[in-house]
């Protein structure tokens, strides 16, 4: 690991300013706030993310309230580890899908170290981004090219790509999030913002090395999730190689409001297939005021893919995200009445 500089922010004013200044929003910022670490130190013990000064925002990491409930809907800490969340009984029994996506995150020992602001942030797996050995990675040396592209891919986003990088997002929790039209609180040195969490990650669109829309010395405070009631009829369904202590091929974040058996909104949104958190539009446009069927599904989860695009190892993609759409539907269909 390369030197650097260590700082301790006494509060989130003296954090921000810390942080000003500086490339936020891009991978290789020169200051890193560090929360749990388990995304940061990996990458620059890796020698990835090789900043200059780490910014330790441990006198935040213990928030008073790490999940709040009001009219406005529920309110998560940023700084909440994810263990605490995921086993909150109200974000369970309220918003199954974002428990869900947080308990199916990591392993124990990640969750109760990570916070939910560090998942949100963090890096895709992509082997050759995190591996400075190969040379081409226009996320980790812009204009270097895409090692992805030629390589074995099996694992690369199909949606949302472009030829300058094909990188999957690999979180869980932010997919949740979008599904239920989230947003996250922002705090930098010039004030603070509220944005769509949809807004947060950008496209690759030719500069892959920058992934957020997030200002120089801003960070994430908290996540509002609207107060709907049917979101109780949600869930988070995710295929991986193995069954724990893994990343999604494919994850479907689903809720559904229904009037019998007719569809009068549904939400979906997608993990492990996209270049970031994706949301299915063409999907649940498709399913509204129809009534749900095993068949109708199919249809809307070809709309979800209808975008795919594959590089080879990664045919296999597209079919099995559909199959996972229709199975993550139905499943919620069953579930019992909100
Ligand atoms: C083996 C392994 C398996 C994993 N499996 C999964 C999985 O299945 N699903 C999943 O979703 N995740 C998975 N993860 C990722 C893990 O959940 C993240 O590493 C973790 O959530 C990051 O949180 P952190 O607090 O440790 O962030 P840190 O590592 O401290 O920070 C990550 C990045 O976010 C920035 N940052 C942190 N907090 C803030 C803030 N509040 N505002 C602004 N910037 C901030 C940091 O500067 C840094 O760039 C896995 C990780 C490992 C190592
Ligand atoms: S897919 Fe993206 S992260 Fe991976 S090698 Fe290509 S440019 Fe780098």
């Amino acid at each position: 690991m390369r030197p650097f500089a260590f700082e301790r922010a006494g509060d989130l004013a003296q954090a921000c300013r810390m942080g000003s200044g500086t490339g936020q929003g891009q991978t290789d910022a020169p200051v890193q706030f560090l929360a749990g670490g388990t995304t940061l130190i990996d990458l620059m013990k890796l020698d990835v993310l090789r900043p200059n000064t780490v910014v330790d925002l441990d006198s935040l990491l213990t928030p008073r309230e790490p999940v709040a409930f009001g009219p406005e809907g529920m309110t998560l800490s940023a700084f909440a580890k994810m263990s605490k969340v995921a086993a909150h009984p109200a974000v369970t029994a309220h918003y199954p899908v974002i428990a869900q996506s947080l308990q199916l995150a990591a392993s124990a020992q990640l969750r109760n170290m990570a916070t939910l602001g560090g998942n949100v942030l963090q890096k895709t797996r992509c082997p050759y981004y995190r591996d400075p050995s190969w040379k081409a990675c226009n996320k980790r040396a812009p204009g270097s090219g895409c090692a992805a592209l030629t390589a074995p891919n099996r694992n690369h986003a199909v949606l949302g790509v472009d030829d300058t990088c094909i990188a999957q997002y690999p979180g869980d929790f932010a997919v949740a999030l979008i599904a239920l039209d989230a947003r996250v609180d922002l705090s930098g040195p010039r004030g603070s913002r509220s944005i769509a969490v949809a807004d947060l990650h950008t496209g690759p669109n030719g500069q892959p090395h920058i992934e957020t829309t997030l200002r120089p010395g801003e960070i994430i405070t908290a996540f509002h999730v609207p107060p709907d009631a049917w979101m109780r009829r949600s869930l988070y369904l995710k295929l991986r190689d193995r069954q724990s202590y893994e990343f999604a091929i494919t994850a479907v974040a689903v809720a559904l409001n229904l009037a019998g058996n007719t569809v009068n909104e549904a939400r979906i949104a997608l993990g492990g297939m996209a270049y970031r958190p994706w949301r299915a539009k063409a999907a649940e446009a498709h399913l509204a005021g129809k009534p749900l069927t095993a068949e109708l599904a199919a249809s809307a989860a070809a709309a979800a893919l209808s975008g795919a695009k594959t590089h080879g190892h990664n045919d296999y993609k597209p079919e099995l995200a559909k199959r996972a759409i229709v199975r993550a539907l139905l499943e919620a269909q069953a579930l019992k009445e909100a």
